[in-house]
């Protein structure tokens, strides 16, 4: 979508985002490019652009950014934070993007079907728990290198672990998204050369890298 067109403006985007302070310096940012560039999704994504997300945040153009599935394509390995000239914590910002998205119904599809792990853990003191015969391998293995046969939970470390998701409102917030309904991701920082490229029936960007920086 051509920005010229975006009308949807919100002043507080920013700390809207960034609630709880974590990236103070985002307005340091000088749109260098550094993050694009050696981003090893904007590579492959070429619609993916930390640099243009960054821009949007402090410009408040939240039209783009919520049912953009290309946020949903960074894996956190942190190389923009690393290469950044101003110490920007790209990932952080991301992750809290994420979660601003899931609150709006965007992204749910990626985030629910790993819920069920976390409602285990509040139940069993485990994420995962493997069936009969995985659970007898794993018996046999602990107990021929002399360890207790079955890593039992202790009833004081689920308590704690339920105290700290009630606490800090964590369960609601699952619980919460859990029954939301889910809305359309697309990719939305697809626009002029790249719109009319991927727009022909055709909206997975490529390898593509002219778009980067
Ligand atoms: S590398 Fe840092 S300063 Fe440069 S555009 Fe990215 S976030 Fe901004
Ligand atoms: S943390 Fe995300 S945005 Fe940063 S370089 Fe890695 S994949 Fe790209």
């Amino acid at each position: 979508m051509p920005r010229e067109k975006d009308r949807d403006w919100d002043d507080n985007l920013y700390s809207k985002i960034d609630h709880y302070n974590l990236v103070e310096n985002l307005e340091q940012c000088l749109q260098c490019g550094k993050c694009t560039g050696n981003c090893p999704v904007a590579a492959i994504t070429p619609s993916y652009n930390p640099r243009v997300i960054v821009n949007d945040i402090l410009a408040g153009s939240s039209v783009r950014l919520l049912d953009s599935e290309e946020i949903w394509r960074c894996f956190w390995c942190a190389n923009c934070y690393r290469l950044c000239p101003v110490d920007i914590h790209y990932p952080l910002l991301m992750m809290q993007l994420r979660y601003m998205a899931l609150e709006n119904g965007y992204g749910l599809k990626y985030v629910l079907p790993i819920n069920k792990f976390t409602f285990r853990a509040l139940e069993k003191g485990l994420t995962f728990v493997p069936g009969k015969r995985g659970v007898e391998k794993i018996m046999r293995l602990r107990t021929s290198i002399g360890v207790e046969p079955w890593p039992q939970v202790s009833e004081k470390a689920i308590r704690e672990y339920r105290a700290i998701f009630e606490q800090t409102g964590a369960k609601a917030w699952m619980e919460n998204i859990q029954n939301m309904t889910e809305k359309p991701v697309r990719f939305s920082y697809l626009e002029g050369r790249m719109a009319n490229e991927y727009t022909k029936g055709n909206n997975t960007p490529g390898t593509d890298r002219q778009s980067a920086g």
